[in-house]
């Protein structure tokens, strides 16, 4: 694969109020509609959500539930149907997006889209790209899509005028299994085994407002899972769930406090890009995040 990421950020942020009908096509979700509306969620393997909580970085986590397709096994919780197995509803970990100034596929005004909570807004960067919590979904993106000749996001930027992106299609050797299918039980598609908890918890996380605990019931599972099983090992689980709910990293406070501040979704950045900078050195690298080294 040859790209040409300069700019872009197309698979990093939800670009929806850019162009509806250019980005419509969001392809990280498998075969099944989501039940909550995150663009482009980047599903992680369960050895990537232990690493990302034992490294005190829960808070940068969000699961995320399925609608049953036809003839899928189903469950009900708060009224509705979750795509399920054995009666218990499967779900992905994935990282979360809060409202973030950017200026994306090659646009050059700030605006409030939601963002992968590792992407630098001013340089378009991913901050942990390169280091060993780099997220095989992203570091093997589009290969999926090319080697099943379906429509990547570059091409979908390309699209709407976000200058060209996909110079090379060639499907690399190394691109892993995908996060979807049968195989992917207990390693990147999880299921949870007490649907009877989740009152409350699911009609939170259709609209985007789950809770601290919320998340932290899912992503325990999620660690406590053994591949290719429905069984979950009830003490990492816990473990993990508290360490969850105890996570205070830069990530968490970062996302309060891009929802403080942000406008409604696609509105134009009021500030200067000058104090847009600065913000973002105050409340992503003042407080800890990792800094990019820009594109030059
Ligand atoms: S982890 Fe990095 S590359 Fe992946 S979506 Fe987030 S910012 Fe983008
Ligand atoms: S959409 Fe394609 S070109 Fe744009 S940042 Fe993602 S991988 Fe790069």
């Amino acid at each position: 694969m040859d790209l040409r990421c300069e700019g872009c950020a197309g698979c990093c942020v939800d670009w929806r109020p850019i162009d509806a009908a250019a980005a419509a096509g969001s392809d990280r979700a498998g075969s099944r509609p989501p039940l909550d509306d995150t663009y482009g969620l980047v599903a992680l393997t369960r050895d990537e959500v232990a690493r990302f909580v034992d490294d005190g970085l829960g808070d940068a986590l969000v699961p995320r539930l399925f609608e049953p397709a036809e003839g899928d096994d189903r469950v009900t919780v708060d009224g509705t149907d979750l795509a399920a197995v054995d009666g218990h509803p499967v779900f992905v970990v994935g990282l979360r997006k809060p409202p973030k100034p950017v200026a994306p596929i090659g646009t050059d005004e700030p605006r409030w889209l939601d963002a992968c909570v590792f992407l630098d807004p001013t340089t378009l960067q991913c901050r942990i790209h390169g280091s060993d919590r780099y997220p095989r979904t992203c570091a093997s993106y589009p290969g999926h899509n090319l080697a099943l000749d379906a429509e990547t996001e570059c091409e979908r930027v390309e699209a709407a005028d976000g200058g060209e992106r996909l110079l090379d299609g060639a499907v690399p050797d190394d691109t892993p299994p995908p996060a979807f299918g049968p195989q992917a039980l207990g390693s990147t598609v999880f299921a949870h085994p007490d649907p009877d908890e989740l009152d409350g918890v699911v009609a939170r996380l259709r609209v985007g407002d789950a809770a601290a605990d919320d998340r932290a019931r899912f992503v325990g599972v999620a660690v406590g899972s053994r591949p290719a099983s429905l069984s979950v090992d009830r003490e990492r689980a816990a473990e993990a769930a508290a360490r969850v709910r105890e996570a205070d990293s830069w990530v968490g406070r970062a996302v309060r406090e891009w929802r403080e501040r942000a406008g409604e979704r696609g509105t134009p950045v009021t500030a200067s890009v000058r104090d847009r900078d600065e913000l973002v050195r105050e409340l992503e690298d003042g407080e800890g995040a990792p800094g990019t080294p820009g594109w030059e």
